[in-house]
């Protein structure tokens, strides 16, 4: 396939390092509040890279990290630190706060069809890679340590690496926000990897290091857990465009100057989700959550649709009524594939001419739109409905948007009253999920939710509790 490498501005082939294998690592989020929906639409837009990328018959091997530490707004010491301040708000410990908000994003990636990566790192169990990465980093003379705390020196190389020219106002940015706030610097573009002296005293979490109790700068974590998890040749690296500057800038010039080689081959960033205000962000408050979208009555799976009829390289606006058109036409697909039959066996050859007319929208830098068209066209189409259904199955491993499963919901009548036995049996698998995810056993509790979503049970987790409903 080809996408838009943002290393080159260019849309390029993805020949990965070792053939038929995609190494893919992602930033994860940082664990201080729930996702707001601009972060979710770069998981999205990810996710089905991921699937397309398998789809395609690529092995995809991803890793993605959880930041519980090294969570500062800026590497330069400044802004505020987001961990503290909402252990802070919510009075609890910064790990009491890590590990809800990191059970909130799954469980929020859960109901937009995100699968999990398969490895998933919180940066806090892997201090002392961090440690040794730095190390190496002083040892090499790519580092320096000074008033406490140690900075990566970006004079030593050759090119400190900016993505595009869309980022030089960034780094200008950057670098006059930032040219103040820390005299230790010996240039502007240099930035902490170990911190020991900090304006944040009260931090929580320290650990003992070669230079003093601290804790990790912003950036070593995804470097660190990536070249560990996934070695010294990454294929593509995700994140959203916010992260291009300076944090995947700063893992380029640690991980190629640690390494001696050049590192990641291909760049993918998701654009922003912006609403009237502008950018989507945390800190103008008020966010947009999946669970706002729930409370308002939308199936998430409607914003995943959102999400697919644009391209990720735009910048996507959000407003109620653009959801409501998301919404009804994904409701109306749902509608248009119940009313197939579902007798009969599919034509595959006659199948063949739509998946390679899907492969061809995707393979192009991820178009999703046209790929929607491909699903509208096949059903508009004389194929059989056993044809019909059988594509739809089948893109649907790429979109997500559990069309043949909702389909089924929608062809039953509205269901009565839900007979005693079977509700005994809901009850007893939602107590086993519970239990699965109060364990962290996240195979049991996808098995689970798979066993309720075979009954057409719709569950909802709210402040009170679980509720669930069947499928109409
Ligand atoms: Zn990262």
């Amino acid at each position: 396939m080809e996408l838009t490498n943002t290393l080159t501005m260019k849309r390029e082939q993805v020949i990965p390092h070792e053939p038929g294998v995609i190494r893919m690592y992602t930033c994860g989020p940082t664990v201080y509040h729930y996702a707001h929906i601009g972060n979710l639409r770069s998981y999205i837009m990810e996710d089905v890279l991921e699937k397309f990328l398998r789809y395609e018959g690529f092995r995809v091997d991803r890793v993605m990290n959880i930041t519980d530490v090294g969570h500062l707004s800026s590497d330069a010491d400044t802004g505020e630190d987001k961990m503290l301040a909402g252990a802070k708000r919510e009075h609890k410990s910064v790990m009491e706060i890590a590990r809800f908000y990191t059970d909130a994003f799954f469980a929020d990636c859960e109901k937009l069809n995100i699968r999990r990566p398969d490895t998933v790192v919180p940066a806090t169990s892997r201090i002392a890679d961090f440690i040794q990465m730095v190390q190496t980093l002083l040892e090499k003379g790519y580092a320096y340590q000074a008033g406490g705390n140690v900075y990566f020196d970006t004079a030593k190389l050759n090119n400190y690496y900016v993505f595009g020219n869309q980022n030089r106002e960034d780094l200008a940015v950057g670098v006059r926000d930032t040219v103040d706030a820390d005299a230790n610097k010996r240039s502007k573009t240099d930035f902490v990897l170990w911190f020991t002296k900090s304006k944040f005293e009260d931090q929580e979490l320290k650990w003992e290091s070669p230079w003093g109790l601290g804790y990790p700068g912003w950036h070593i974590e995804c470097s660190a857990i990536s070249v560990k998890e996934l070695g010294e040749y990454l294929d593509i690296h995700c994140g959203g465009i916010d992260n291009a500057f300076p944090h995947h800038t700063n893992e380029i010039a640690q991980s190629e100057a640690y390494l001696g080689h050049p590192w990641c081959k291909y760049w993918f960033h998701v654009l922003h989700l912006n609403d009237a205000r502008g950018k989507m962000s945390k800190s103008k408050g008020g966010i947009l959550t999946v669970s706002t979208l729930e409370e308002k009555g939308y199936d998430p799976l409607a914003y995943r649709m959102f999400c697919l009829q644009s391209h990720y390289r735009k910048p996507l606006t959000f407003s109620y009524e653009s959801l409501d058109n998301a919404a009804n036409a994904y409701k109306r697909l749902i509608e248009r594939v119940a009313a197939l039959s579902e007798e009969g066996e599919p034509d595959l050859a006659a199948a063949q001419p739509f998946k390679e007319k899907f492969l061809a929208a995707l393979g192009a830098d991820l178009n999703t739109s046209l790929g929607l068209t491909v699903l509208y066209d096949l059903l508009k189409s004389d194929l059989t409905d056993a044809t019909k259904r059988y594509l739809v199955g089948d893109f649907d491993q790429v979109l997500s948007l559990s069309l043949l499963e909702k389909a089924k919901a929608a062809a039953k009548p509205a269901g009565a009253e839900v007979p005693a036995e079977l509700a005994a049996q809901i009850e007893t698998l939602l107590a086993q999920r519970a239990e699965a995810r109060k364990n962290r056993d996240w195979p049991a509790a996808d098995a689970i939710r798979d066993q309720l979503a075979a009954l057409h049970v719709v569950v909802k987790d709210t402040p009170q509790g679980v509720e669930w409903h069947l499928e109409r």
